[in-house]
């Protein structure tokens, strides 16, 4: 691939701390890769591609940390509940119904587009106990052109008929599904147990052997709400913590691990996520919607914790990471007033780089335009946000972030190839071509 460069008005977060802006400049990239960013073309790449967004921001696609697939048709529905007699009542009846292709490919394709339209660019999804509609769901994301992890769910226990698994073949689908797309560039399998309620310790050792064998990733849910962690302790009456149940059966930072929500993190268990490689995705929306609570975003900065912003729907109610990041400084700005101001607020530049280049160390070198980064953005046609005259980069970013919309995102690209969030429903089961052959 060619060299090429973006143009336009560009903001990245580099660091927690620091917001840079370059108005009107390029983005010089050796097609896949950034060289720099600058106010001209260099001499020596005189000639080069240029892609034209004079006047757009342009910035970081953003990752999102934890989502849940086939929860997309409940969308705002049902969030007068807690967590678990919400997954009881509104989630597992869902779920089930990706035991069948025609509905999985039906919602899984608007699932995917729609998250392409918000700007997301990098992805850590969570399918269902079902083997071939997840493996679906991962042809999905190949073809919409995105990075993702995605896993299939694993459950034995304590949850709807039709969904509890027998443990054994639980394993062998997880094994076959690692086989199907390990060595994939960019969608890539991640071990999914649901959570400790939901998996026997056969179940858990099983995949505890897995992470050894195949040294791939880990995602799930701790400390979301006290009625969850009093379950928990009554499975394990004799275990130190809910992480050191994870911890026990080699799924917490053998590999990297994604832990979903961490509330009511322990002292212990702050220390051991930070201690290893691990990240904690921050849902603020699902948070609010479940009654879960609010998790103490300050400390995991402090702590040098890494922390990505994650849509969890559908206990969220957007597939927007721009609306999670909202959600994510009003949420610290509530924990500031009711911990007796000791916990700060997250600042706007803060927020940004979680929902950017924080969560987007998951994947690796992207969500800033540093050098060596992948080329991975979006452009964002702002104009009808100013009814006045256009005010500096980093306010048109802040109006973009609490006042935006998908319709401003005119472009995006992953690796320097333009990605179209509609073409993924241009194939499919039950449309004109049919993605599996
Ligand atoms: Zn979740």
């Amino acid at each position: 691939m060619g060299f090429k460069a973006i143009r336009g008005d560009i903001v990245h977060a580099p660091s927690k701390e620091s917001l840079e802006i370059y108005p009107d400049s390029y983005i010089v990239a050796d097609g896949k890769n950034i060289i720099g960013v600058f106010s001209e073309i260099p001499e020596a790449y005189g000639g080069i591609e240029i892609i034209d967004h004079e006047g757009c921001l342009v910035m970081p696609g953003f990752t999102d940390l934890h989502t849940h697939g086939p929860q997309y048709a409940n969308l705002g529905l049902g969030l007068d509940m807690e967590l678990l007699s919400w997954l009881e009542a509104r989630t597992f009846p869902e779920e089930m119904r990706f035991g069948d292709m025609d509905y999985a490919d039906r919602i899984y394709r608007q699932f995917v587009r729609d998250m392409v339209r918000e700007g997301t660019l990098n992805a850590v999804v969570f399918g269902t106990v079902f083997l071939e509609s997840t493996l679906l769901l991962m042809e999905i994301l190949e073809s919409s052109g995105i990075r993702a992890y995605a896993g299939k769910v694993n459950m034995d226990r304590n949850t709807a008929k039709g969904m509890t698994e027998d443990t054994s073949k639980s394993l062998a689908d997880t094994e076959e599904l690692i086989r199907r797309f390990e060595g994939n560039d960019r969608v890539r399998p991640i071990l999914t147990p649901r959570f400790i309620p939901t998996c026997s310790d056969e179940l858990l050792s099983g995949l505890g052997r897995l992470v050894q064998k195949f040294g791939i990733p880990v995602q799930s849910h701790l400390n979301e709400t006290l009625s969850e962690i009093e379950w928990v302790k009554e499975l394990y009456p004799d275990s130190r913590s809910y992480a050191g149940i994870y911890e026990g059966f080699g799924l917490f930072g053998q590999t990297p691990t994604i832990m979903a929500h961490c509330i009511y993190n322990s002292e212990e268990e702050l220390r051991m996520m930070k201690s290893g490689n691990f990240f904690a995705a921050h849902c603020p929306d699902s948070n609010s919607n479940l009654s879960s609570g609010i998790m103490p975003l300050r400390r995991f900065l402090d702590l040098g914790i890494k922390v990505g912003i994650g849509s969890d729907i559908s206990g969220g109610d957007s597939l927007s990471i721009r609306q999670c990041m909202v959600s994510a400084i009003k949420c610290s700005k509530l924990k500031h007033a009711e911990s007796d101001e000791s916990l700060l607020p997250v600042t706007m530049t803060e927020a940004f780089y979680l929902a950017t280049r924080g969560g987007g160390e998951f994947f690796g070198k992207t969500g800033s335009f540093e050098k060596g980064f992948t080329l991975d953005c979006i452009v964002v046609d702002d104009r009808e946000l100013h009814p006045s005259e256009m005010p500096r980069i980093d306010e048109r970013l802040q109006k973009f972030i609490y006042c935006g919309s998908y319709r401003n995102i005119i472009a995006r690209y992953v690796e320097g190839n333009h990605v179209d969030p509609e073409k993924v429903m241009e194939t499919g089961l039950t449309g004109e071509g049919n993605a599996r052959g």
